[in-house]
């Protein structure tokens, strides 16, 4: 199956396939089913948290482009706005947080929604005086839409981490009312007892500030209703008691929004191992909150790969190992490595914020006691990770980046391979490793937190694999595999990772800060071992030493793991001001044009396939089907057509 759709913007759309679910039981296909649902039905939530406005704009742009699709006279600039909004489920990029500029014009829009949105309505309508008064009411509507899509000052930014600004104030998303500073919501969860970081947006009534509570009868009431239904249904297919349990203690907790049930709901999910289906769902990652407090909704589904789990489960036996072994102090490293498990998985169903743009590998829970404490379920998503690699075959960017023919054969035989070890010892070990100094929370780096976690799990990975050990675990063929991935992880954080920004912007993404940050640092402190070389005016990386290289890798490794397990502000500041955040301009540009010249689109996102019930006479439910779907714009206005509301 070919798994690229279609291109625009700076968007390549690709689909993935199930391998297994043919194969599963009714009972594991009708759970898939109805996590399936849940993993749908929280999708608005994810909009309004992006932005306020977020489910105002879809709502406009979609009502357009339904009128257009019945006059059949579809305008490509606003498909293609409506497409980029859908990527990202909002008006800001994904990846570089920044609003969209629509190619269409104010005049344009005026004229839309004039035809589309306020006539269909207004031609309806009998009485002159009730026409008038819904057109005017359209009028204050029309003038926050132009602020919206056409000032670019309006809310420009949906995650800000600039330096020296109230973060809450520059940051368009959703989590705080328009009164409330950065300096208030840190005063207000100094003491978290019994409030909820996670799971509220934070407002102000008066001068009190109050979180309103995300859950049944609280904000986005509706949706987690919805969620809550179809978990009701999944939990009758349950495969195990313990997995009944964490659906049981998952509906709890969206009915009463209470930190203390999703910390139980955690404990019996990750204790729950080796499952055959295995799902997420919840108010879970970070990322979007400059001040690394409030989750976004999220949900992915997931079947085992029994074939290429067992050929990880070694990773996990020997995480003790590892750990004993790691370039960290002594202090810092986690006497006792507990219930490290890696699950590689193919993903069923992509929900919330991994849809339509996806990790490519999950460890779960975020909550550092309890990972210390019951430890953590790691998952590598294969399928993923396959369609990525299949796509990128005919892409051309190995070839215009990479500093040798030589480097180029090597990553063609180890690629694929070697970052799929990546991913699994980032998140098997990485995340899982380490020791905070007794009272320290990753709260304590704020706006770095994020950053320096990512970059910590991704040096453990860079560390050990080129540790004479993967090969004798069987992990890698050669150490040529691993010294294949320096090239690539160099070539990426420093090179190719700059055709996903805006020419002049900083790295502002987590993971795109700490690739920059691992490999301008090593770079500078490697004495040679790597080095930027410039040949008919184009740059290349080239490692020369990759056993210093890896040595290298360890020393930052060891100060990283300090600076988390301290909550050493000032020093995490300072490294990832330094080197994470700036890019040479002239560099960029000449990255950009390169990578422009491939005509490949830096980011890919995906669609979800559909499953289907099949029923016997009787009604009975008999079997669930498996389809692919190959249109995107069908797929995203399926979700909020009136027939499946
Ligand atoms: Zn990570």
């Amino acid at each position: 199956m070919n798994p690229i759709l279609e291109q625009f913007a700076d968007i390549r759309v690709l689909r993935y396939e199930v391998p297994g679910f043919e194969n599963l039981s009714l009972n594991e296909k009708l759970l898939v089913y109805h996590l399936s649902m849940a993993a749908d039905a929280g999708r608005d939530i994810l909009w309004d948290q992006n932005y306020k406005f977020n489910l105002m704009v879809r709502d406009v742009v979609e009502k357009i482009l339904r009128g257009m699709q019945r006059d059949n006279c579809v305008d490509d600039n606003l498909l293609t706005f409506a497409k980029r909004i859908w990527v990202a489920n909002g008006i800001h990029h994904h990846y570089s947080n920044d609003k969209f500029r629509p190619d269409f014009t104010e005049s344009q829009f005026n004229s839309w929604y004039d035809k589309y949105v306020i006539a269909p309505v207004t031609d309806y309508m009998e009485d002159e005086d009730m026409k008038r008064i819904f057109a005017d009411s359209q009028e204050s509507l029309r003038a926050l839409y132009l602020d919206i899509f056409f000032n670019p000052n309006f809310d420009a930014k949906k995650v800000s981490l600039a330096d020296g600004v109230d973060l809450i104030y520059a940051s368009a998303v959703n989590f705080y009312g328009d009164r409330v500073s950065q300096q208030e919501v840190e005063n207000f969860y100094a003491d978290p007892k019994g409030k909820h970081p996670l799971n509220s947006s934070v407002v102000k009534y008066g001068t009190d500030i109050i979180e309103e509570v995300w859950r049944q009868n609280g904000l986005y009431d509706a949706p987690i209703r919805n969620v809550i239904k179809h978990l009701e249904a999944a939990k009758q297919y349950a495969l195990t008691e313990a997995q009944g349990k964490t659906i049981d203690l998952l509906i709890s907790y969206y009915k009463d929004g209470n930190p203390d049930t999703f910390d139980e709901m955690n404990k019996v999910w990750v204790a729950d191992k080796d499952l055959k289906v295995d799902f997420i769902n919840g108010f879970i990652e970070v990322y979007s909150d400059p001040l690394g407090l409030k989750a976004t909704w999220e949900s992915v589904v997931e079947l085992r790969d029994e074939v290429k789990t067992q050929r990880v489960a070694t990773v996990a036996e020997n995480a003790q190992w590892f750990e004993d072994h790691s370039p960290v102090a002594l202090e810092y490293k986690k006497k006792c490595v507990k219930g490290v498990s890696m699950n590689i998985v193919n993903v069923a169903m992509l929900g919330g914020d991994c849809y339509p743009t996806t990790p490519i590998g999950i460890n779960l829970p975020n909550a550092d006691w309890i990972r210390e404490q019951y430890g953590s379920k790691s998952v590598a998503l294969a399928n993923i990770e396959d369609a990525y690699h299949e796509a990128s075959q005919s892409s051309g960017v190995l070839d215009e980046f990479a500093f040798s023919a030589e480097e180029c054969e090597r990553a063609r035989l180890y690629g694929a391979e070697a970052d799929n070890l990546h991913t699994q010892l980032h998140e098997c070990l990485g995340h899982g490793s380490g020791q905070m100094r007794e009272g320290i929370t990753l709260d304590a780096l704020k706006a770095y937190g994020s950053t320096i976690e990512e970059t910590r799990a991704d040096l453990y990975a860079l560390y050990f694999m080129a540790d004479p050990k993967i090969v004798e675990l069987g992990l890698l063929p050669n150490l040529d595999a691993a010294f294949s991935h320096y090239d690539s992880y160099m070539r990426s954080g420093l090179l190719v990772q700059l055709s996903r920004l805006d020419l002049g912007t900083n790295i502002e993404e987590s993971h795109m800060r700490n690739r920059h940050l691992i490999a301008a640092w090593a770079l500078e402190h490697c004495d040679g071992a790597a080095e930027m070389v410039v040949r008919d005016g184009k740059h290349y990386v080239h490692i020369t030493d990759y056993n210093k290289m890896r040595e290298v890798f360890g020393i930052l490794l060891k100060e990283i793991q300090r600076i988390k397990s301290e909550g050493d502000f000032e020093a995490a500041r300072n490294i990832v001001e330094t080197y994470g955040v700036k890019v040479d301009i002239d560099l960029h540009r000449e990255i950009k044009s390169r990578y422009d010249a491939l005509g490949v689109a830096p980011f890919s996102c995906f669609v979800n396939p559909v499953y289907s019930l099949v029923k016997n006479d009787a009604g009975e439910v008999v079997d669930v089907t498996i389809s692919y779907e190959t249109d995107f714009t069908s797929q995203m206005l399926s979700h909020t057509s009136p027939k499946s509301v």
